[in-house]
């Protein structure tokens, strides 16, 4: 027998996640503001809810996926939540998961925030990698993990209703922070006779290289000692930078996305020792 599942919101995300709950036989009640999309999966098995109440009436495990966070008190608003188990998958900072946490034990719901690691086109597609982070109610989350990891790979990180979030930003601000350096390494060459398909397989290998150093960050920051097992020391990473500018200038290339960077790093040197790798960076911006 399995659990039915309610979904509320048919965008593009929930249509995906939708689709996946009706292939694994999930019987699924859906509802949307916009009717069509919610009939359009009819022929699929879905039933289609007439009010966002009557699709939080039909089932106990309400998965919500709508645009943002006061798409949830419009669409919610007034509709009984006693006894239900909602999942919020609606990306939102750790501060709104946390209120709507509070706002659903209010409404004598169990809560589950969720952070979607994915894409639409990666849900249902195992092989892809996606999955989604989940905070709040331990207890919904054990009950619920094998529909919930139906959609895509799932992934608790505590009791804390805001954690998934956190945990969702965190990845997505490393992945922006990536994404410039990656603009800066085109715009050096572009001025030149170099193929950026040339660049392109020496800039992945490399950034895959470079992306375990994470795990002696992680190091650093637990035992508080900045230099253990340090290859390429901060003395002499911040003496480099200025071949790293001096090359922007000559490329004509701003070094407004990395000077950022630089200037964290000589500030750490100059309060921390030289002979740390860049962990000391986290500490300076904490210190503002
Ligand atoms: P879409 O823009 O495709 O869909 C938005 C959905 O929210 C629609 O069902 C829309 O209804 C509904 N909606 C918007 N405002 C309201 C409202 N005031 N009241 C009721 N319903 C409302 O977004 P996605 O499906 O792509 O995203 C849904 C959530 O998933 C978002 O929080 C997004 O951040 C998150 N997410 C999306 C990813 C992606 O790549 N798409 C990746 C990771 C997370 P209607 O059809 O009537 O307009």
């Amino acid at each position: 027998e399995k659990t039915p599942v309610t979904l509320l919101g048919l965008g593009a995300m929930g249509t995906a996640l939708a689709r996946t709950w009706l292939a694994a036989g999930h019987p699924l009640t859906v509802w949307n503001r916009t009717a069509a999309r919610a009939e359009a999966l009819a022929p699929e098995g879905a039933t289609v809810a007439r009010t966002a109440a009557d699709a939080v009436a039909a089932n106990s495990l309400i998965v919500v996926c709508l645009l943002d966070d006061s798409s949830v008190d419009e669409a919610l608003a007034g509709v009984d939540l006693t006894g239900k188990d909602v999942v919020n998958l609606i990306t939102s900072t750790p501060e709104q998961a946390r209120a709507r946490a509070v706002w659903a034990r209010e409404r004598g719901a169990r809560y589950l925030d969720g952070g979607i690691m994915a894409i639409p086109t990666m849900i249902g597609v195992p092989e892809a990698g996606g999955y989604v982070f989940y905070s709040g109610s331990q207890d919904l989350y054990e009950e619920h993990r094998e529909v919930l990891s139906v959609p895509a790979g799932a992934t608790f990180v505590g009791a804390d209703a805001g954690f998934a979030a956190l945990h969702d930003v965190a990845l997505l601000s490393a992945m922006y922070g990536m994404f410039g350096g990656i603009a800066h390494a085109f715009a050096l060459i572009r001025k030149e006779d170099i193929d950026p398909a040339s660049l392109a397989p020496l800039l992945a290998d490399w950034l895959g290289a470079m992306a375990p150093s994470v795990h002696q960050t992680a190091q650093h920051l637990n035992s508080g000692d900045y230099t253990a097992d340090v290859d390429s020391n901060l003395a002499m990473q911040v003496a480099s930078t200025h071949t790293l500018l001096d090359t922007a200038a000559q490329q004509g290339v701003s070094p407004e996305l990395i000077a950022p960077y630089f200037a964290l790093m000589r500030r750490r040197l100059d309060v921390g020792s030289g002979e740390e790798g860049t962990t000391g960076v986290v500490d300076e911006l904490l210190a503002g």
